[in-house]
């Protein structure tokens, strides 16, 4: 069985990859990068999503010698051009701190009308190969940004991104019900066929 690893340390991804890798037939075993400690973490100096993910798989697959998937997502907002986008773990300043960035995107947009709130979260899925072979795809969630945070559940900007269609936001989603349509989710599923191409 080909082991793949997946760059994340978060439990939460390697189960959401492995379940989307096993509904779909592929034998793989897929583990984190806890199982090797010894990997050290890769600066992300690539300015799009799809870049940072493929810098992480290959630095992943040259350091290991196995197939590497990495992601890299963001919130993207239509009226920021896009922005936070790459900088959206650090817009306030400090790597991490959800509140903080939620907060200063809010005060950021407190005069745009509602109708032009439009956002949505970007994820691009890399996969790596020790020769060098790539393959990234991408995925997104669209959706409109409140003016308050609701629900509790998820993480980020999840209480303020309400998906076209729902009229709950994010973090009022159950994790399940975020996977089947989350941009993550989305990207993770277009992994599947170049998983099969690349690895049989
Ligand atoms: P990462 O690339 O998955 O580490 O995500 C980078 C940043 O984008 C996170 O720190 C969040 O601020 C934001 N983000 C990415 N995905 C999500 C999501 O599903 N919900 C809320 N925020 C997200």
């Amino acid at each position: 069985m080909t082991r793949l690893i997946l760059a994340t340390r978060n439990p939460g991804k390697i189960t959401e990859l492995r379940a989307i890798l096993a509904d779909a037939g592929l034998p793989h075993e897929l583990v984190g990068t806890d199982v090797y400690p010894e990997v050290p973490d890769v600066k992300e100096t690539g300015v799009t999503f799809a870049e940072n993910a493929l810098l992480k798989a290959h630095a992943l697959a040259r350091a290991t010698g196995l197939p590497a998937v990495a992601d890299d997502s963001g919130l993207c907002v239509d009226v920021l051009g896009g922005a936070p986008g790459i900088f959206s773990a650090r817009w306030s300043g400090r790597h991490g701190d959800d509140e903080a960035n939620l907060r200063l995107l809010l005060a950021q947009l407190s005069d745009i009308a509602d109708e032009h709130r439009a956002a949505h979260f970007a994820c691009a899925a890399a996969l790596a190969l020790p020769d060098g072979t790539e393959r990234v795809v991408e995925g997104r969630l669209h959706g409109v940004l409140r003016r308050e945070p609701t629900g509790t559940n998820g993480f980020g900007y999840d209480p303020i991104l309400q998906p076209e269609g729902e009229r709950r936001t994010c973090a009022e989603l159950s994790p399940e019900e975020k996977n089947a349509i989350s941009h993550r989710g989305k990207a993770f599923r277009a992994l599947v066929p170049v998983v099969r191409e690349l690895l049989g």
